[in-house]
């Protein structure tokens, strides 16, 4: 690329601007395993805030289950439509639609290419999508793809919801669908799922919620958001397996309608290679583990309360979250990285979360709890923490 081409002009231009404003974001290598104990740039620390809710992304079970896989091969070769659904893809379909009790389940690479592939897929010029302000990039972008109308509603207000949905009245000629977040992925708080559930049906419209960090955490089965509220499922449900599942991909459980549409319809499905066998090898084995193991959530309620309690003793503020996502804001970018950065030196690895992932002015420390987190290591954390604050 020559210098001084408009290329390179607009990306040191761009470039420049984000290092200004603290927003600049750096990669950090992990040698080895994504558990708990982390190497992170060649230095062991303690990880807190992956998402790997009950410490499976590391369990020596689904790592057998995907090398005893891979025996056959690696690559599924096709697209799923074409040559690359494997036995284990339908076996996993079969088994996760059965725990959730939905007619039917369909996977897909990630969770990006899922809510993709379904709003776009479903959405055309005649419908309205009602959209939480802070639903994840997925959601927004799928949205955005589509044809449909984007409205964009007030941070889990049911009542802002309703104040659309009224205001579309009965001229609205198409589908009207609201999505939502479960858990918000970087408040940790919970959508008003029984409201929605309600006003989508009051008014003929459909919901779609992701569910990605409610799946195999809440509900006491571990089914979900929707389990821990006893609601039933809502008409579109998405959950990924990259989180509690600690694997890869995702999927959408909803009626066989559904599900035969996205298979005709959803490019991100149709026109994608299917993933690995073995992960979903992994992904099976991952959910035998959060059918059979209760107490791995048992352990991540406790694991929640004592840095909730620890936090308040200290005087340290965290967001309102019940969830293992508990948000600490510090307002700037800069502070935040400081913050981060002290707690990297005393071995804790938290990273910040600046603009655009969330509001300006609202970066924060994402703190997440594992299963296997040791109270020792959450009592650690918040010792650094104090320090950290007091310091940064
Ligand atoms: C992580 C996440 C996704 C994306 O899933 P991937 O499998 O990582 O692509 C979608 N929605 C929500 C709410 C998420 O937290």
């Amino acid at each position: 690329m020559p210098a001084g081409s408009p290329l390179q002009k607009r990306l040191s231009e761009a470039l420049a601007q984000i290092r200004a404003a603290d927003l600049y974001r750096l990669r950090r290598v992990i040698d080895g395993g994504h558990g708990v104990q982390l190497r992170v740039n060649g230095r062991d620390c303690l990880n807190f805030c992956s998402n790997d809710y009950l410490g499976l992304a590391s369990d020596p079970r689904v790592a057998e289950a995907a090398r005893a896989a891979l025996a056959q091969g690696t690559g599924s070769g096709a697209s799923a439509l074409v040559c690359g659904y494997n036995r284990e893809h339908q076996r996993l379909e079969e088994e996760l639609a059965d725990f959730l009790g939905a007619p039917r389940v369909l996977l897909f690479s990630s969770g990006w290419a899922a809510n993709l592939g379904v709003l776009r897929g479903l959405l055309g010029r005649d419908d309205h999508l009602l959209a939480d302000e802070l639903n994840h990039a997925s959601l927004i972008d799928g949205g955005r793809l589509s044809a449909a109308q984007y409205m964009r509603v007030a941070h889990a207000d049911a009542a802002a919801f309703e104040a659309e949905l009224s205001r579309l009245g009965a001229q609205a000629t198409g589908l009207k669908l609201l999505v939502s977040d479960s858990v918000f992925s970087m408040d940790g708080d919970l959508a008003p799922l029984a409201a929605l559930q309600r006003l989508a049906q009051r008014h003929g419209a459909a919901l779609m919620v992701d569910d990605a960090h409610g799946f195999g955490v809440l509900g006491e089965q571990g089914r979900g958001s929707f389990e821990a509220l006893g609601l039933p499922l809502p008409d579109i449900y998405v959950a990924t397996a990259g989180k509690a599942l600690g694997s890869s991909g995702a999927f959408v459980a909803g009626s066989q309608d559904l599900i035969e549409y996205l298979v005709q319809r959803a490019r991100s499905w149709v026109f994608s290679t299917a993933p690995p066998p073995a992960i979903a090898a992994a992904t099976r084995c991952a959910l035998g583990i959060i059918r059979s193991e209760p107490e791995r959530r048992a352990q991540l309620g406790a694991n929640i309360r004592r840095l909730r309690e620890g936090a308040q003793q200290l005087g340290i503020v965290l967001g309102d979250s019940q969830t293992a996502i508990q948000p600490l804001i510090l307002g700037e970018a800069a502070r935040t990285l400081a913050v981060s950065a002290a707690l990297f030196e005393r071995g804790y690895w938290v990273a910040g979360i600046r603009p655009p992932t969330v509001p300006k002015n609202s970066s924060r420390l994402r703190i997440t709890l594992s299963a296997t987190h040791t109270a020792a290591q959450i009592d650690g954390l918040l010792e650094a923490l104090a320090a950290a604050l007091k310091s940064g």
